[in-house]
């Protein structure tokens, strides 16, 4: 497949003045395409663009931006096969996920669509009519990382321009090429302008969340770069949508159906290798079940056919990266030396590509650096615990904190406990489960502001309250 694909501002596909970087696939280790690279002046031009844009965007009828969405659905659901195919080559993950990362972007668009925001009358008097309107914020930058490239994108366009904000977008540089066909495609349908594509690296991310223009920006990634773009935002105050790394708790409780319960557990855990934000990273489970449940995730683990995604019967794909790849072989090796016992896995298969099979480690503890910071990848430490109060507190003892759950036979028990957690999503029985109307988003060094339904939309907004005086 030829990756030959362009930068997009102001509706047009432009080459990059600042030359290409390679882009790796990972299932080989090998470079699959050169993608451009934008200069510093190509950025302003997209944000000049975007606001001029703005400027008439900023009025289109309702009606108008629900048809270009659906019909932005449509171009995704046209051009599926192709998109998958992108993802698979550049992000690794098997065919099948990324043909279901791309149905759900076509999904999420209409839904987001089919939403609205009505002004809200706060007093309709003799005296006076008050109402409180909604209206776009500008100009907004998205900056995305590289687990779910086109979901992510799609999570940061739709509600922006629905909202009837204008919207520059810098993907990953390491699964750049998925977003400029995306956004080439949103082109044929939005006027130009409106949605743009750069890419880069830390200098042009600098230069988006410091950029005086901006009103707001969405960002998707690990919390040191979180951490740096506040500080850049500061510059004018702009809004932000962080939505930053996890390390989520999952608690079993004890007397819990594991035949029925640990195939989800599995999945999980290791949805997209482990590369997914609200994954389940550390699994705590009652000494009376404990190993059980180690023996049946060693299984499903062992069942998996791991190798290159575009490979038939593939389950498994490699990790995305290089830096991600030495990280689990470093946290692995060192839960290895500190005690823990690791039941299945725990080397990664020989080159090329960076595969590295789905693991389980057993006798795991907090305080191992496999436990206390985020793997971000196809690891799952298991924790035995004995009293149930010491599982809560160690599950609320991270920073981290986006979501959590709670596994159990008994719901009500279960719900009581999953509203102890600390963090912004508490599933029962379910994890990392994420749906176009429920507000998702991320507490302490998580970061803050929400995704998707009602409010997920108001972030785009800003509240303006008109006051009629009626005498
Ligand atoms: P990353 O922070 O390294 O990169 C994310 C994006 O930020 C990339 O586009 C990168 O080019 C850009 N970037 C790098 N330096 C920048 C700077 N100084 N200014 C602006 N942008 C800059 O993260 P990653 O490795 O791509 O993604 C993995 C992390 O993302 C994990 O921690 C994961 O948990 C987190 N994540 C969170 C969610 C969520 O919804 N909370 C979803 C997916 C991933």
């Amino acid at each position: 497949m030829d990756m030959n694909y362009s930068l997009l501002i102001n509706g047009r596909k432009v080459i990059g003045e600042q030359g290409s970087f390679s882009v790796i696939n990972p299932a080989t280790g090998s470079a699959l395409g050169e993608c451009p690279a934008a200069s510093a002046g190509q950025l302003e031009e997209a944000i000049a663009a975007a606001s001029t844009a703005f400027a008439t965007w900023q009025y289109t009828p309702e009606s108008n931006i629900t048809e270009m969405m659906n019909a932005i659905a449509d171009k995704i659901e046209a051009h599926a096969d192709e998109l998958a195919r992108i993802i698979t080559l550049e992000q690794g993950k098997p065919l099948g996920l990324a043909q279901i990362e791309v149905g759900a972007s076509a999904a999420w668009t209409r839904a987001t669509a089919a939403m609205t925001l009505p002004v809200k009358t706060i007093e309709d008097s003799e005296n006076r009519l008050i109402e409180l309107h909604r209206k776009p914020l500008g100009v907004i930058g998205s900056i995305t990382p590289w687990n779910w490239p086109l979901m992510i994108a799609i999570w940061h366009i739709v509600p922006a321009i629905r909202t009837r904000n204008t919207l520059v977008i810098k993907p990953s540089s390491f699964t750049p090429f998925n977003t400029l066909r995306l956004v080439e495609l949103i082109n044929e349908v939005l006027p130009a302008g409106v949605v743009n594509v750069v890419t880069g690296e830390r200098d042009i991310g600098n230069t988006i969340t410091g950029h005086p223009t901006l009103r707001k920006v969405v960002f998707t990634g690990s919390t040191p770069t979180g951490q740096t773009i506040m500080r850049n935002a500061a510059s004018n105050l702009k809004r932000l949508t962080l939505e930053l790394g996890g390390n989520d708790a999952g608690i079993v409780l004890p007397g819990t159906d594991l035949e029925k319960i640990a195939p989800a557990i599995f999945q999980t855990a290791f949805l997209n290798m482990g590369q997914t934000c609200a994954a389940l990273k550390r699994l705590y489970v009652h000494e009376s079940q404990y190993e059980e449940m180690c023996q049946r995730l060693s299984s499903i683990a062992k069942s998996q056919v791991v190798g290159s995604g575009l490979d038939e019967g593939v389950t498994f794909g490699p990790i995305q990266n290089k830096k991600q790849f030495d990280l689990v072989c470093t946290l692995v090796d060192d839960a290895r030396e500190s005690g823990a016992r690791i039941l299945t896995g725990g080397a990664p298969l020989n080159g090329p590509g960076y595969f590295y099979p789905p693991t389980i480690v057993a006798d795991a503890r907090d305080g191992m650096r496999l436990v206390n910071e985020e793997q971000f990848g196809p690891v799952l430490p298991v924790i035995r615990y004995t009293d149930l109060e010491d599982a809560i507190t160690q599950a609320n003892a991270s920073e981290s904190a986006l979501g959590g759950s709670v596994w159990g036979n008994d719901i009500e028990l279960a719900s009581q406990i999953a509203l102890r957690f600390e963090c912004g999503t508490a599933w029962v029985n379910n994890h990392a489960e994420v749906l176009p109307h429920c507000p998702f988003g991320g507490c302490k060094m998580s970061g803050f502001g929400l995704e998707f339904g009602e409010e997920g939309l108001l972030e785009y907004t800003a509240p303006q309250l008109l006051n009629i005086n009626r005498n």
